[in-house]
């Protein structure tokens, strides 16, 4: 069956076509820059011997214009793998807030479309555009079920003392504000890996799963579920990110206003584009961060000490949060491939029975163990998929 994975953006469309129940990746690509005066497109058809790529400048007015390109792709006779777009069976997009309403897959209807544009407030940048990708979608592949995969479902299962904030109650009951946490659909993919590498029923398993990517997250998950996740309302809090900020002490907002001038809006950008490794350091790679530090940079050690601080004493307080803790799981572009960040994230943790094996941490590629043999808690590095995720549960919900 042909499972069709939609992550669409404000200006662009990521995809990928899987078989499914395989997971076999069949066709993906990038429909970027629409709406600008020109667009870009890159498609690669992937057999088992080759990739065999595609790619066009043109201009690409909406997204709809956009999910017509990727069908003509997909059926393309040189670049496609289709006969006829009917043969996509399922659509599963991905849809960045799913306030409390979704707390899993859902087959998208009138009334789910609705909910998702009225949880816009929530994820201004996100739902928005998910949505335009869903009505492009069902236009495009019209015979398709399509079906919403929430990156805010996996934690929905928080209990109220660790999702609510110490703040007025109407707050939250007239107006939703809470935790929400980010990034689900990763941390539950990883802990699904995770209980088949570790091999105990996903039900039992008790991990803290460590999201390292631009955005970065931690979750606590305790018998399978996530009861606690250092992103919140909003994509902001937590670890230390790229450009954004992470925790900070709320006082800061108001001194930055009613002492030094800045407006609103001004905090807004500052907190999410101008702060996190960029604000301590100047650059949000950790790439040229690491380079940088290994020759002495002071900026860039520094912003290393305060990234790998923060994890430390969120893993310290998720120890707290589950009590028995089977592995902690490093994932996405920093926490797959930086050894360096892993090793201070862990470093000292020996009396909590966290011991990392200096070799195995160096080891490329692929799931891997890293902990030493008389680690009480695993140490592992799993890679992330989100799109695999979300091809697997919508394969699942229709199934
Ligand atoms: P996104 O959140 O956009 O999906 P990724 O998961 O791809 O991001 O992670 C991007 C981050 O991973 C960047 O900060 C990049 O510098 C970092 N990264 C990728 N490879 C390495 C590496 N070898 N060493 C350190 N950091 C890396």
């Amino acid at each position: 069956m042909k499972v069709l994975v939609i992550n669409t953006g404000s200006s662009s469309i990521k995809y990928q076509l899987f078989e499914m129940p395989e997971g076999r990746v069949l066709c993906s690509g990038l429909v970027e820059r629409i709406g600008e005066e020109m667009g870009k497109i890159t498609h690669k058809q992937l057999t088992e011997s080759a990739e065999n790529v595609f790619k066009e400048e043109m201009a690409i007015a909406d997204h709809k214009v956009g999910m017509q390109q990727i069908e003509m792709l997909l059926v393309d006779k040189v670049y496609g793998v289709l006969r006829n777009a009917d043969e996509v069976s399922l659509v599963g997009h991905r849809v960045v807030h799913g306030g409390e309403d979704f707390s899993s897959t859902t087959q998208i209807t009138e009334a789910v479309k609705n909910k998702i544009k009225e949880l816009a407030p929530l994820a201004p940048l996100h739902n928005p555009p998910n949505l335009v990708g869903i009505e492009a979608s069902e236009k495009i592949f019209p015979n398709a079920t399509q079906i919403g995969v929430f990156d805010t479902a996996f934690h929905q299962s928080l209990p109220e003392y660790a999702y609510r904030y110490a703040i007025p109650k109407d707050l939250y009951e007239e107006h939703g504000i809470r935790v929400y946490g980010f990034h689900g659909t990763s941390h539950r993919y990883i802990t699904k890996r995770a209980a088949k590498l570790l091999n105990k029923p996903l039900e039992s398993i008790n991990l803290i799963t460590i999201h390292l990517g631009n955005g970065a997250s931690m979750a606590a998950v305790k018998n399978g579920k996530s009861i606690d996740t250092t992103l919140g309302l909003t994509p902001l809090p937590g670890l230390v990110m790229g450009t954004r900020s992470g925790d900070i002490d709320p006082g800061v907002l108001f001194y930055l206003n009613e002492t030094l001038g800045y407006t609103l809006p001004e905090i807004k950008d500052l907190l999410n584009k101008e702060s996190g490794l960029k604000g301590l350091s100047g650059e949000n790679d950790m790439r040229g961060i690491t380079e940088r530090a290994e020759k002495g940079d002071k900026d860039a050690q520094l912003a290393i000490a305060v990234y790998t601080y923060r994890i430390k004493k969120y893993i310290g307080s998720y120890i707290a949060a589950i009590g028995k803790v089977d592995a902690l799981i490093f994932t996405a572009g920093v926490g797959e491939n930086s050894p360096v960040i892993r090793a201070l994230s862990v470093e000292g943790l020996e009396p909590l029975g966290i011991e990392l094996d200096t070799a195995k941490n160096q080891n490329r590629g692929g799931e891997r163990k890293i902990s030493t043999e008389k680690s009480k808690v695993g140490i592992w590095v799993i890679p992330t998929n989100e799109e695999l995720e979300i091809a697997n549960q919508t394969y699942e919900l229709a199934k």
